[in-house]
């Protein structure tokens, strides 16, 4: 497969091979139009049909009611730890966060830094963010509720979606999104930094209920406003266009790997093959509770920090890479995102049992 790495990255991750190929196709010329999509304005009648078409597949995809609108916009998810208060908080309200890990901490402490209401309802901290909290009391004046849906640190995922109780639900999906299919009813807004499951880093995709898109207030800074970047459909300034365009692509790919249905399936598979060895080894243990595995970012450990380091170098001898737990917790961690194929994970399990039996 043309040299190419088997990459366990949390991210910048894994993209599909395919898609790759047809950027390389596409790089000097894009459909020979004689540039690529780099080069050209973000105003062409091709970029604008390369934005549609990302849209339309997103609306397609994740089946976005008609009010929900797709907004593209820069500065990572880390930019909307700071955007979503600024735009959701009303006057007198207040936001109520659910932390379950270290994104979910710095976007409280970015809510804590303007100024703002907040109250932090949940927590997994008491266990080292091993597990989703199921007990939560919404506040009286919450203007929304913010859940991070999958921790990639420490390898947690929400099972399922929490009920609000009227409140919006707003969600960090950067490392699951596109993962399974979405009740996207149950959302106020989602957002993700692309560079997972959509694409690469420089983008980050915004899903809104459009009352709330039009609710962002005026004196906010221009590009993190909902309403006016929403407004010009993702054109009031430059939008990363090549993040969007590539976007496009894996959208069209995960179309025709049959869906989300279909991608939950394969992602379920994939984790499954990695759990069932956790547990069963003596050697390798999870870090989390059952029921909040990831089905994205599979955390464990080896009896001792020297036989991880071991893993890790056999590991890329073996042609695989990224395998090092984030450098915050230690252990390993395998990223297994859409486009990390079975045959990737089957490799890394066999890796991993023949690692056992010749250091257990
Ligand atoms: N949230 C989650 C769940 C993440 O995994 C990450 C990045 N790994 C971020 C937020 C921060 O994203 P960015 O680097 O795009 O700001």
């Amino acid at each position: 497969m043309e040299n190419r790495v088997y990459n366990f990255n949390a991210g910048p991750a894994a993209l599909p091979v395919s898609v790759l190929k047809e950027v390389r196709e596409d790089l000097l010329s894009y459909k020979g139009e004689g540039l690529s999509v780099m080069e050209m304005s973000h105003r062409s009648k091709t970029f604008d049909s390369i934005i549609k078409e990302a849209e339309q597949l997103t609306r397609e995809l994740f089946a976005l009611p008609q009010n929900y609108r797709v907004i593209y916009m820069q500065g990572g998810a880390s930019l909307q730890f700071a955007a979503v208060p600024l735009n959701l908080l009303g006057e007198g309200q207040s936001a109520d966060y659910i932390n379950t890990g270290s994104w979910s901490t710095k976007a409280i402490q970015e809510v804590e830094k303007l100024g703002k209401q907040y109250t932090v309802i949940a927590s997994s901290e008491d266990k080292n963010f091993s597990y989703i909290p199921g007990n939560f009391q919404i506040t009286d004046n919450a203007g929304y509720l913010h859940i991070t849906s999958n921790n990639t640190i420490f390898g947690t995922q929400w099972p399922q979606f929490p009920e609000s109780a009227g409140v919006p639900l707003v969600c960090d999906m950067s490392s699951d999104i596109g993962c399974r299919p979405l009740d996207i009813s149950k959302f106020g807004l989602i957002y993700a930094g692309a560079q997972k499951n959509m694409g690469p880093s420089g983008l980050t995709i915004v899903i809104i209920r459009e009352d709330l898109m039009a609710g962002s207030p005026a004196n906010i800074p221009t590009l993190i406003s909902y309403k006016i970047i929403g407004g010009k459909e993702s054109l009031y300034n430059t939008p990363p266009t090549f993040g969007i365009y590539i976007n496009k692509l894996i959208l069209q790919w995960l179309k025709n790997m049959g869906g989300l249905e279909k991608m939950e399936k394969i992602n379920r598979e994939k984790a499954a093959l990695i759990y069932d060895i956790l547990d069963t080894s003596d050697f390798y243990r999870g870090t989390v509770e059952k029921e909040s595995r990831s089905m994205m970012n599979v955390t464990f450990r080896l009896p001792a920090e020297d036989l991880e380091k071991k893993f890790v170098e056999k590991a890329i001898e073996n042609g695989m890479i990224g395998l090092k737990g984030h450098r915050s917790v230690g252990g390993i961690r395998a990223s297994i995102y859409n486009a990390v194929s079975l045959d990737a994970v089957r490799t890394l399990t066999d890796f991993m049992q023949e690692f056992e039996r010749s250091n257990g």
